[in-house]
């Protein structure tokens, strides 16, 4: 029994933005779906499913030229806010098996995870572990490589596409490698590649024994790590990013000082609605609540407060906010020029999911698919007085099941 050993995971999402869509559209399952932008006004294509990727269609591509090739598929826009969503869940599910954890996209992460005592049999139960909970609380499919380094790892993950699982032996990296076109090294693309063959060296085994000589002329100064690399070697840490600590908030400052209750309230609930959307839209819920008020005299205070469980639900927000405003202005007892509610202590959204909450995750599920109405329609009116607030912390309204949240 030797001591812990230090393995590398990377996980990937399959075709992520289509299948995403296809996931709430089961109709479209099977059929090939291309999810298009318009980054310059031309549309691209951003995502397809592996049925439009049959007809040779690839993200980077043209629409037109992707329609040309696949006249059936079915073009969806970019859903941005959803995509995240999804991808905060991915994150915090990865999150459950590794504290060392890199992001390296919105569907790409690698992390370190330590094997005990049999190296292919503990990765490959964890691998299994991450597909099926991708799987079941997702309804998404990932790609997991694992092996003794983050070059492996993603290498295995890229082999293994899609909806694969592949651990490369300890000891085996050159071996597994070897055969592989150089393209399969991160970092060689098409251009690079070709040099390569003009050198006589097609695949990676042909990089591993190059002599570094001719290496320099592709690589420069990276010659040395490139070559190690392509034998298996890889000495690239992991780098965990800080959790990010920033806040979300808003302000507003009124054409008329306000002093009635109501109008308090009205502006509170307005505020509170816009600065828990956004927490939504970035996939974020918050720990603590502040509110800041400045008075006819400019005279400005700030209290906060932090919640029991962390929130991103505007009513229990605007609640929160405005027994905070409501307590500074009976005191100061003067009228309010400026309101302010701020959300800090962000956690990602998906934590909360995770915990099967139902009725929570039903009401954020459903308050994130108005947001994306209000996206597209234009803000829904939003007009909460205080008798309505301290009701709607008690009893969350039991809001119309949202088309993506399946059984
Ligand atoms: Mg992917």
């Amino acid at each position: 029994m030797g001591g812990l050993q230090r393995a590398v995971v990377h996980a990937d999402l399959d075709a992520f933005f289509a299948a995403a869509e296809v996931r709430r559209r089961p109709e479209l399952r099977g059929t090939p779906v291309i999810v298009a932008g318009r980054p310059e006004g031309r549309s691209v294509v951003s995502s397809a499913t592996y049925e439009a990727r049959r007809f040779g269609v690839h993200s980077g591509m043209s629409l037109g030229e992707a329609l040309a090739r696949c006249p059936n598929a079915v073009v969806l826009p970019v859903d941005g806010a959803y995509y995240r969503t999804l991808a905060d869940a991915f994150r915090a599910i990865i999150f459950r098996l590794s504290s060392v954890v890199e992001v390296l996209s919105i569907d790409e992460a690698c992390f370190e995870v330590g094997v005990q005592e049999n190296w292919m049999r503990e990765l490959w139960e964890l691998g299994q572990r991450l597909r099926q909970a991708v799987r079941d609380e997702l309804g998404l499919t990932v790609t997991v490589g694992a092996g003794a380094n983050r070059t492996v790892a993603k290498i295995a993950a890229d082999h293994a596409k899609p909806d694969g699982l592949l651990v490369v032996p300890q000891g085996a990296e050159a071996r597994f490698l070897a055969p592989l076109p150089v393209e399969a090294m991160p970092g060689i693309g098409p251009r690079t590649a070709a040099e390569l063959r003009g050198y006589g060296i097609r695949r990676l085994g042909d990089l591993a024994s190059a002599p570094i000589s001719v290496l320099r002329l592709v690589f420069g100064r990276r010659c040395e790590e490139m070559r190690e690399r392509a034998r298996g070697i890889d000495r690239q840490p992991i780098r965990p990013e800080p959790r990010e600590p920033k806040s979300i908030g808003q302000e507003r400052t009124f054409a008329r000082d306000l002093f009635a209750p109501k109008e308090l309230a009205d502006a509170t609930a307005q505020l509170a609605a816009a600065v828990t959307r956004r927490a939504r839209a970035e996939g974020y819920q918050a720990q603590t609540v502040s509110v800041k008020v400045r008075f006819r005299d400019f005279t400005t205070l700030t209290r906060q407060r932090r919640l029991d469980t962390p929130t991103a639900d505007e009513a229990t927000v605007a609640a929160v906010a405005y027994a905070l405003i409501e307590r500074l202005v009976r005191d100061e007892r003067r009228p309010v020029r400026l309101l302010g509610v701020r959300l800090s202590g962000l956690r990602p959204l998906a934590v909360q999911l995770a915990l099967f909450d139902t009725q929570t995750a039903r009401r954020l599920l459903a308050l994130h698919a108005l947001d994306r109405l209000a996206a597209r329609w234009g803000e829904r009116p939003v007009h909460v007085p205080p008798s309505v607030l301290a009701h709607s912390l008690l009893r969350p309204a039991e809001p119309p099941r949202p088309p993506w949240l399946e059984g």
